[in-house]
């Protein structure tokens, strides 16, 4: 929990609900990941996402954390070594519950077992392709190096999509 919040930079429900998940999983054989052997697909952008990225090594700029902008505390977890994947759903009675304050949420949160927060299931190992490294190539418009996949083309010229937005208008 220390780590975690040393990375997200304050203490939150969120950040206890994401250390619950990676507590969970580094528990059951999902181990903390150095480079890409663990990839968590979420499917919910706040607080808690950094918990994961701080204790489990699924992070952002390594391609293994993959977001579904769903707004589901929904948390997918894939061991390329072990070739499974477990689901963790959060059950909705916690967060919602009015007649308890912010603190009160995080002190129950880190005295709960994962197993009483999450709906927790095995699902089919189906985990994202590993992150590819790709060219990139000047936009021809505003010349900044731009990921060659990115690239739009509009009659026949090629270019970044910001300068491809500002082109359509
Ligand atoms: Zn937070
Ligand atoms: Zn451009």
């Amino acid at each position: 929990m220390k780590k975690a919040t040393m990375f997200h930079g304050h203490i939150c429900p969120g950040v206890a609900i994401g250390a619950l998940a990676a507590k969970y999983a580094l528990e059951h054989g999902y181990e903390h990941s150095p480079d890409e052997e663990l990839v968590a697909v979420v499917e919910t952008d706040n607080c808690s996402v950094d918990a994961l990225q701080a204790l489990l090594g699924t992070t952002y700029g390594k391609g293994n954390l993959i977001h579904k902008d769903y707004g589901k505390n929904n948390y997918n977890f894939y061991s390329r070594k072990n070739q499974k994947g477990i689901r963790l759903s959060l059950k909705k009675s916690l967060l919602n519950d009015k007649k308890l304050s912010r603190d009160e949420k995080i002190q129950k949160l880190l005295n709960m077992e994962p197993e009483s927060a999450f709906d927790i299931r095995e699902i089919e190992y189906d985990p994202p392709g590993m992150a590819q490294i790709e060219e990139s190539v000047p936009c021809s418009i505003c010349g900044e190096l731009t990921m060659e996949s990115r690239m739009m083309n509009y009659q026949g010229q090629l270019m970044c999509i910001p300068c491809y937005k500002e082109f359509k208008q």
